[in-house]
């Protein structure tokens, strides 16, 4: 498989597509439009294709419509078989290349701080944060997490779906454990994250890894995309075609450990109406509290695949814009929905520079 179509299937595994209509006027209320506006607006987990080009994936028009100042684009590598070494890091390094294009040829910026992500928001002009879903592309290297963030990395998440054949970051939700939770490479991309000031996800990981994770890192940690393992959250289930779903849900437990830790959790797409999505952020902020909560959607932001702007029936509104809408019909606080649709982020991104300033000041 190529990797727009590795990309692709990888995407379209285990989810159900829902097909809607082509949106019409936004025509969200103008209260809801005042909130998204006037806060800084990110999603934490979104995915953008290889090869996409600004006319099959019109990332700024999606972006502007659905709400959003910028978005986590996360790429896993592990979609592309590999057959030698350095062939994953290869499809790193021309990925970062050509979300660079895209970005220029799309007249949206690339964020590298929390600085570049006020400035998106108050130019109004969308920014892309660098993410990757797994460390398969470091192949064991801990040196090149150092070259990624020069690159712009400022997202890692250690696992995706297939385990590290090379040097394994921990167990994941979704396979046998093997390794008691995180490895001794898992706890060194930690810390280098720390000390480089890049964002730790721990998305896909195994709770014994996750918890592990937590005594490790110095700085609060994300869980970019998932839900509560409750009653709501299980209510995604007969929508999605993988029987793995509930494994992908966080135990309560687990999801107050990131809390307590200062960390967010954001809750992904697959629910299948905007308001059991907006039922599963408020399952969330009542279990771990509003200051933990974030948006994860694990969708695409433009194109045919999983694109946020039409993901539930009869949504007539961008994505944020009918996220927000639900919330507040759902009687959710306005300043929970603005800690929920960017401030957590925000928070997370201001810990892990001042936590990388602060280890470089110690070494100077
Ligand atoms: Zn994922």
């Amino acid at each position: 498989m190529n990797r727009r179509s590795a990309l692709q299937a990888c995407l379209a595994a285990g989810a159900s597509f829902v097909a809607s209509p082509a949106l019409g006027k936004i025509a969200a209320s103008h209260t809801t439009h005042e909130l998204i506006t006037s806060t800084i607006t990110i999603d934490m987990h979104s995915h953008i294709p290889p090869d996409a080009t600004v006319a099959a994936f019109p990332i700024k028009a999606g972006m502007k419509q659905a709400g959003l100042d910028a978005i986590c684009a996360s790429f896993p590598v592990d979609v592309v078989p590999r057959q030698a070494e350095g062939d994953w890091y290869k499809v790193y390094l021309d990925w970062v290349q050509q979300l660079k294009k895209l970005a220029k040829d799309s007249g949206i910026r690339e964020i590298k701080s929390l600085a570049d992500l006020e400035s998106c928001h108050r130019d109004r002009i969308p920014g892309v944060l660098q993410a990757t879903e797994g460390a398969h592309f470091l192949e064991g290297r801990l040196e090149r997490l150092a070259t990624a963030y020069d690159g712009g990395l400022r997202h890692l998440q250690l696992a995706h779906s297939v385990q590290d054949p090379i040097s394994p970051t921990g167990d994941l939700q979704t396979l046998t454990p093997q390794f008691d939770g995180l490895t001794s490479f898992g706890r060194s991309v930690i810390a280098e994250c720390n000390r480089l000031g890049i964002v730790t996800d721990l998305a896909h990981s195994s709770g014994k890894t996750l918890k592990d994770a937590l005594e490790v890192s110095s700085v609060p940690i994300i869980f970019s995309h998932t839900a509560l393992l409750s009653p709501v959250g299980l209510g995604a289930v007969p929508t999605w075609a993988d029987n793995r779903l509930p494994m992908r849900l966080l135990r309560p437990d687990e999801a107050q450990a990131i809390a307590a830790a200062g960390g967010v959790i954001g809750v992904w797409h697959i629910f299948p109406t905007v308001s059991a999505y907006a039922a599963a952020i408020l399952d969330l902020v009542n279990t771990v509290g509003e200051d933990h909560v974030g948006i994860g959607s694990d969708t695409g932001i433009a194109g045919a695949i999983f694109n946020a702007n039409h993901r539930w029936p009869g949504q007539h509104n961008g994505f944020l814009h009918a996220v927000v809408g639900e919330l507040r019909k759902q009687k959710c606080p306005p300043a929970t929905i603005r800690k929920v649709i960017g401030q957590n982020y925000c928070r997370i991104l201001r810990a892990v520079e001042q936590a990388r300033d602060a280890s470089h000041a110690a070494r100077t």
